[in-house]
């Protein structure tokens, strides 16, 4: 276990801090970064329950520095976001990707009613993320930031005077200000904390959807534009594509598996796979009101039915209406051996039947767009979907839940992706630079 403490000792007695921060993921470390840059004198601890902050700063780690990618539409305009990307890049230091050839695919795309959008991006790839972390860290601890690590934080309270953490259930840490930044994994405590504190959320948005894997040939638009990101009429989306040595990779959330995929860096011999996923978003509405919960239904439906692992099928056996067996994936008609070799299955029988047809009108257009994706050895698997949020009711636009909590990143619905976590840990740390 790792334990250091701030280089500078708090006067008081040494369990206070100015500001407590749970999670060391973007949001907690731009707030930290931007604290420390705007007020260099505070003591601040920033706790984890992993050694190293986890999620996309450390896989793959795509950044997308254009509004409205990444930022949660309801807390963010435009303006609010491009004041903080420029702050976001500083301390990120992205190699932003030239693009080419983006007005022929636009026009194309523009035709089928579908938008193509222009995104500053960068991307760092699974094998070099920890030097990026590694490097915001030293950063942080040569600025005398205290980390903590390998503790899991079990409550927050807020007592109107300060406010304060406990430590697996036993030691207590008091701050002035507290930022829970716990991500999307914290969803289950952050609810907790949010009941016990009698904060009011909401939780009725998921998105679901499925990730597509494919060669290079079929969807060489990677070449010209490194993440596209194309949105469909039927509410669908691309999103974060992977090629060069690009993977499928299973991530499990209580107790079944979702995919997700990745990427290594530039740098690193490419497998001549690409992948991406297809998303739609669910607005739900009374009486089925929790986005999590429709999320662990369908997941564990899909798990069900693989046999406890998800599902992959051919374009091919999806056009021909029949399900992808394991002689399928071996049939020499197949050109590429899955990455992430799950149970061959129907999609049919797991994915609801609207967002099925959605993707499918969706994958008909891209098809249009970038001929080739839907070749019949192309697999779609099975489930991707990303759950947000219980979105606490904050009390200003600093993400203050009471007088001394602060709520932010994707745990708390302020943010979809690493530079939107990172601007809400920054906006955060300003309401706390008003107030004290
Ligand atoms: C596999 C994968 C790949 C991704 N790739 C990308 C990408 O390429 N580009 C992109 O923009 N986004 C990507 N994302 C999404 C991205 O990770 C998130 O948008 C972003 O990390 C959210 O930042 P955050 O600070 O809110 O939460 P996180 O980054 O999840 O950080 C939260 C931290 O809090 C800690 N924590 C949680 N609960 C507790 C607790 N109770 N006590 C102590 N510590 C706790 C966690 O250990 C974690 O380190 C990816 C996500 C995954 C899972």
């Amino acid at each position: 276990m790792e334990q250091e403490h701030s280089a500078r000792e708090p006067s008081e007695p040494s369990r206070d801090y100015d500001v407590i921060i749970v999670g060391t993921g973007p949001a907690g470390l731009g707030a930290a970064l931007h604290l420390t840059d705007s007020s260099p004198g505070r003591s601040i601890l920033m706790i984890d329950r992993d050694r190293i902050c986890s999620g996309g700063l450390l896989n793959d780690c795509k950044q997308n520095y254009t509004y409205p990618i990444g930022f949660a539409v309801d807390n963010w305009s435009r303006d609010e976001a491009e004041r903080l990307l420029p702050v976001v890049e500083k301390h990120l230091q992205p190699a932003i990707k030239e693009k080419q050839n983006l007005e022929v695919y636009q026009r194309r795309a523009e035709r089928l009613g579908v938008t193509l959008l222009d995104v500053r991006q960068a991307h760092v790839g699974t094998d070099r993320s920890r030097a990026l972390i590694q490097r915001l860290q030293d950063e942080l601890r040569s600025r005398g930031v205290g980390f903590l690590l390998e503790r899991e934080v079990t409550d927050v309270f807020d007592d109107g005077n300060g406010a304060g953490v406990v430590i697996a259930g036993e030691e207590t840490l008091r701050g002035g200000k507290v930022i829970v930044a716990p991500g999307r994994k914290g969803f289950s405590f952050l609810q907790q904390v949010m009941e016990r504190m009698g904060i009011d959320y909401i939780d009725n948005v998921v998105d679901v959807g499925i990730r597509v894997e494919t060669t290079l040939n079929n969807y060489p638009i990677v070449n010209d534009y490194y993440d596209p990101k194309f949105l469909f009429p039927e509410g669908v989306r691309t999103f974060c594509t992977n090629s060069g040595h690009a993977r499928v990779v299973l991530e499990k959330y209580q107790g079944f598996n979702l995919v997700n995929g990745h990427a290594l860096s530039e740098e690193q011999a490419g497998n001549n796979l690409v992948n991406f996923a297809l998303l739609k978003t669910i607005g739900l509405k009374d009486p089925v009101r929790s986005g999590q919960q429709m999320a662990v239904f369908l997941g564990r439906l899909a798990n069900e039915i693989g046999g406890g692992k998800p599902l992959m099928q051919r374009v091919g056996d999806f056009r021909m209406g029949k399900r992808s067996t394991a002689e399928t994936f071996n049939e020499d008609l197949y050109s590429f051996p899955p990455s992430c070799p799950v149970t061959a299955g129907d999609l049919g029988l797991a994915v609801p039947a609207k967002i099925m047809r959605h993707i499918w009108v969706a994958l008909k257009k891209l098809d249009t767009i970038v001929p080739g994706v839907l070749h019949p050895s192309t697999i779609m698997y099975y489930p991707e979907i990303k759950m947000y949020a219980n979105k606490p009711a904050f009390l200003d636009r600093h993400f203050r839940v009471s007088r001394n909590v602060y709520m932010v990143g994707d745990g708390a619905g302020t943010s979809r992706g690493i530079t939107g976590a990172w601007a809400s840990g920054i906006r955060a740390a300003e309401g706390i630079l008003l107030v004290s």
